[in-house]
């Protein structure tokens, strides 16, 4: 068996996504976390600063790596010759959306299978989306998120949100 991709946008990574990675390196030789290009919502982080946070918090987790891409993930994923797409659900709203697109990969890519696992219990409620919004509103997220990425996270705030910002 080869690699799994994880993609998703992992703006920033929360512990949600450190579970999935911890119980995926249990079931498959090689994960490759992708992190998108694809701006379908409001980033704060760039692509690099994201990569950069992920491979900050997975260092020295063996057989993980971490790599940005456009464009399609099963193009994507076949370029890394993986096995199949590994994707998170928390939600039934998950579940609609992410069954829908696991069906147009399928189409695109009729060998590439998407494997899901569930959230454990404790991450169920939480999202990037939701971890930003308590951080600009001067919220702790402390457990929620590793010590690092909290503290990228107030930084960014800090500096009003917006341009670059390096590690
Ligand atoms: P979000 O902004 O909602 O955290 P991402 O695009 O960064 O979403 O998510 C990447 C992948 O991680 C997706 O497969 C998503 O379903 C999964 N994921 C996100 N949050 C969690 C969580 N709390 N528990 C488990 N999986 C999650």
């Amino acid at each position: 068996m080869k690699t799994v991709i994880y993609p998703g946008s992992f703006d920033p990574v929360h512990n949600g996504h450190l579970d999935i990675v911890n119980r995926a390196v249990e079931m498959f030789p090689s994960v490759t976390v992708a992190v998108s290009h694809v701006v379908s919502k409001e980033m704060l982080f760039t692509p690099e600063e994201r990569v950069a946070m992920l491979r900050e918090v997975t260092e020295g987790m063996v057989n993980v790596r971490v790599v940005d891409y456009s464009g399609l993930t099963v193009a994507f994923a076949r370029q890394c010759g993986a096995s199949a797409i590994l994707k998170g659900l928390r939600t039934m709203g998950d579940f609609e959306y992410e069954l829908r697109m696991a069906m147009m990969n399928r189409h695109l890519a009729g060998d590439l299978d998407t494997v899901f696992l569930m959230t454990s219990p404790e991450w169920a409620f939480l999202s990037s989306t939701l971890i930003k919004e308590v951080v600009r509103l001067g919220g702790g997220v402390e457990g929620l998120v590793p010590a690092r990425v909290a503290a990228h996270l107030r930084r960014k705030f800090e500096k009003g949100g917006s341009g670059p910002w390096t590690l």
